[in-house]
């Protein structure tokens, strides 16, 4: 019996289009700026996000952490929602790497209220560092994948400028965002200095991200990618799968919201298990299991040996992400294990 893999929407594995795409893509170095698929993928994002010039990076994280160094001087303050990627899940290298302190937020779901952030913001002060940066995360990984009212963002990034803030959004998921709302990503992305986005993840290329941003910024985001360890030579062959990735999987992503959205009713009905299943907007959903006898580490090992793998995200509370690599049916088959091994747990 295939395992059906929940716990990210990053282990999707490329398809047979992807891999040809990939087997078939011309390369050059580009550290010298000749790889001709590489510079496409960057001209494509930047023109998907009305930007003026894109990178191509190895991974979110390090996308957001050149734009960290970017935006900001060693001791500055940089204001973050509590629960972040880059304070969860970045190693610390907001600090190893750019020297900045973060100052943590509570959001709602992971998203941001301007009054807590505009009460979060130095005033300038012998004392206090400087605030010069405000990142926002589109969807919220931790918060379950919710998305940022265009109208709560505009309220935000106009905070921001009013106090000369830099802005730079984790739009990992930010094609799932607009899939969710309608709101193209451009829409978004205009209102930020620099975007981060992921090819690997809902996209399903096997490797990427991208940051777009102005020329100027770019200019000095590609020096950085390169200090940080991230330049790279015949990459064409994994651009090559980002650009297959945005002409192909980017209107499907619909899909996995509407799977997710299943999967999230199916769990209601099990008994002893708690999902708020109008919380679930994008492709992710988040459930718990209170009263359960057992420890989250055994749920999780009981899942598993039924056939379902899923991460867990707190105490006897877990995550489910649908992907490219699941459909309707594993969501019958995944909610009736997760009936066999909840239910009696
Ligand atoms: C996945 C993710 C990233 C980047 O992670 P990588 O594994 O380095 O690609 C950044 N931000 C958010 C919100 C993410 O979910």
């Amino acid at each position: 019996m295939p395992v059906i893999d929940l716990r990210s929407d990053t282990v999707t594995k490329p398809t047979s289009g992807m891999r040809q795409a990939m087997a078939n893509a011309e390369v050059g170095d580009d550290v010298y700026g000749e790889d001709p698929t590489v510079n496409r993928l960057e001209a494509m994002a930047a023109e998907l996000l009305g930007k003026e010039a894109g990178l191509f990076v190895p991974t979110g994280v390090m996308g957001n952490q050149l734009c960290l160094r970017l935006h900001t001087q060693p001791g500055d303050e940089v204001i973050i929602e509590s629960s972040a990627h880059i304070i969860r899940y970045e190693g610390g290298s907001a600090s190893s790497m750019s020297g900045v302190q973060l100052c943590c937020v509570p959001g709602t779901r992971g998203l941001l209220s301007p009054d807590v952030v505009e009460t979060a913001i130095r005033r300038p002060d012998l004392h206090t560092p400087s605030t010069t940066l405000l990142c926002l995360e589109q969807t919220h990984n931790v918060g379950g994948g919710s998305v940022y009212p265009l109208e709560t963002i505009h309220q935000l990034t106009d905070l921001a400028r009013r106090h000369g803030l830099g802005l730079h959004l984790d739009g990992a998921r930010l094609f799932n965002a607009s899939a969710k709302t309608g709101v193209s990503v451009a829409k978004y992305a205009c209102l930020f200095d620099t975007v981060s986005f992921c090819l690997s993840k809902g996209l399903g290329a096997p490797v990427g991200s991208m940051v777009v941003s102005d020329t100027a910024r770019i200019q000095k985001l590609r020096r950085l990618r390169k200090i940080f360890g991230g330049g790279m030579r015949q990459v064409g062959i994994l651009a090559a799968a980002g650009i297959y990735a945005l002409e192909h999987h980017v209107s499907r992503l619909a899909e996995d919201h509407v799977n997710a959205k299943h999967l999230a009713q199916l769990l209601l009905a099990i008994p002893g298990l708690a999902v708020d299943v109008e919380s679930v907007e994008t492709n992710m959903v988040m459930f718990q299991v209170p009263q359960s006898s057992k420890s989250t580490e055994q749920l999780l090992e009981d899942c598993r040996k039924a056939g379902v793998l899923l991460n867990a995200v707190g105490a006897r509370s877990f995550r489910v992400v649908t992907h490219l690599d699941v459909n309707r049916e594993d969501m019958e088959a995944a909610g009736q294990i997760f009936a066999r091994v909840f239910a009696g747990s």
